[in-house]
């Protein structure tokens, strides 16, 4: 929005490409003895500003990119242990697990361009996540390189080793130092995957009926669950609207209004996914679903990594397009989904520009669900960043102030940094900031970021 706005774009004084960990190990050496400030990059998807090329208080700012530093390095196929360079992207990591007939079955919606030292980095959530864990779920050990030193973790399945140093690196956001190599939890690859549609009369209906499934141990891999705006919105932009008039009809016939559409995604051979099918769609009829067979389920997998391309294209036709997410209990799920919208509606319509507020369940858990929140309305020309801030602002107060949390799997990058000490107080701030000051003393890594 910054370029398009015609404020420029930020870049960094230098790239570098270091191919092996010890390059990487040099390259914060030289950065810290030089007082330059080092932005780690994996992918660049990040939507939160995370590899913006701040310089902080240093005179110069290195953009450390990984894309040398790819490929799998360890398999235990008999553990089910994977270790991978940093840079190595979504496709790679299945292409070189699925030669081998295996799976991460971590799939983020910019899978085809983020990394593994990236997810991890940022604790990612893929879309079948529900099924398979977030990539904190899945991240066993890492390695990573700091200007103090390296920090490595073991490949044990479980530890009572005091507080956890794995923890500390998923999620630090390249602020402690530089992951070089992840060993991840691999499985089987499925034999087959299934995603099926349901209709729910309205998103309450839809989120019982969510609660139900993974309360009952039922949950699918995937599950996905758009309210009542989303519905209407994937409906009437349908590239099959014979099909889709067809299933207005059928769900009319069927005495329900269009509502709410789910996808329900299960892997697995063809004995195991009809026998989790079966007992899925018993609890789910239990709240009014009407099965709506496998077409649009596979509609939204032909099309899954294609929404970023089409924000772009919104962007540059004078559309403020973003989205962002959080997580809390079932028990606040309805009335943060209905504050946050209201929020982001009041926001950009007190701006005076037409506007769009779309929201989906994206991960269930036993004790709750995230919600995902795209927000369309006309560009305000001259004040794009303003009426995006504004919009921001209003959605994060909140989520903060209903203790839902600030990013549910983007990360806190540049823009959540202003509500993060009211999700994890000030004292642990001030513990999370000690502890970069002493694996960072100098304070080079990705400046302005997370601890800012
Ligand atoms: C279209 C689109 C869809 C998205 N969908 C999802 C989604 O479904 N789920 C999800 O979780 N996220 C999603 N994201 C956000 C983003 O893709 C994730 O945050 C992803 O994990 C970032 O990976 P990356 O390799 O691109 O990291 P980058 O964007 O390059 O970096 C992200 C942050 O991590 C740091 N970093 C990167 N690599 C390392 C490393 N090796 N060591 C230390 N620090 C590092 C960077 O400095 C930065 O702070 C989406 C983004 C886009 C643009």
């Amino acid at each position: 929005m910054r370029l398009r706005s015609g404020r420029g774009l930020r870049a960094p004084d230098v790239v570098v490409y270091p191919g092996t960990h010890d390059e990487v190990a040099a390259v914060l050496a030289l950065c810290a003895q030089e007082w330059v400030a080092v932005i780690p990059f994996g992918g660049g998807t990040s939507v939160v500003g995370g590899v913006e090329p701040l310089r902080g208080s240093f005179g110069a700012a290195v953009t450390l990119d990984l894309a040398r530093l790819t490929g799998l390095s360890a398999l235990d196929p008999h553990s089910q242990l994977a270790t991978f360079a940093a840079g190595t992207t979504g496709p790679d990591v299945e292409r070189l697990l699925g030669a081998r007939g295996l799976t991460l079955g971590h799939f983020p919606q910019s899978f085809e361009f983020s990394t593994v030292g990236g997810w991890a980095a940022t604790r990612s959530a893929g879309q079948a996540s529900t099924g398979y864990g977030r990539i904190d779920a899945l991240v066993v050990a890492l390695r990573a390189a700091t200007p103090s030193g390296d920090l490595a973790t073991l490949a044990a399945p479980a530890s009572a080793a005091g507080p956890s140093v794995r923890e500390l690196l998923l999620g630090s956001e390249g602020v402690l130092g530089v992951i070089t190599e992840v060993t991840l939890r691999v499985r089987p690859r499925p034999a087959e995957q299934r995603y099926d549609a349901y209709s729910l009369p309205r998103f309450a209906a839809g989120t019982e009926a969510l609660r139900a499934l993974v309360q009952a141990g039922a949950a699918p891999d995937l599950a996905r669950l758009s309210d009542e705006e989303e519905t209407r919105i994937s409906l009437a932009l349908s590239a099959r609207p014979v099909a889709t008039r067809a299933l207005r009809a059928y769900i009319r016939g069927r005495g329900q209004r269009p509502g709410c559409l789910a996808i329900l995604g299960f892997d697995g051979d063809r004995g195991q996914i009809a026998q989790r099918r079966a007992r899925a769609r018993s609890i789910l009829r239990r709240h009014g679903t009407i099965a709506l067979g496998p077409a649009p389920g596979a509609a939204w997998a032909k099309g899954r990594f294609h929404g970023a391309y089409v924000r772009d294209e919104l962007l540059s036709r004078g559309v403020l397009v973003d989205t962002l997410e959080t997580a809390t209990s079932w028990t606040a799920l309805g009335g943060l989904h209905r504050d946050v919208g209201m929020a982001l509606r009041d926001a950009l319509a007190r701006r005076g520009a037409p506007t769009l507020v779309m929201c989906h369940v994206s991960h269930v858990y036993p004790t709750g669900a995230s919600l995902y929140f795209t927000f369309l309305a006309r560009q305000q020309a001259g004040a794009e960043l303003e009426q995006w801030q504004a919009a921001k602002t209003a959605a994060s107060e909140v989520i903060t102030g209903a203790a839902a949390t600030i990013t549910h799997h983007h990360g806190v990058g540049t823009d959540h940094l202003p509500w993060l000490a009211t999700e994890v107080g000030e004292v642990g701030l001030a513990a999370l900031r000690a502890v970069k000051a002493q694996v960072d003393a100098a304070g080079i890594m990705n400046p302005g970021k997370l601890l800012a």
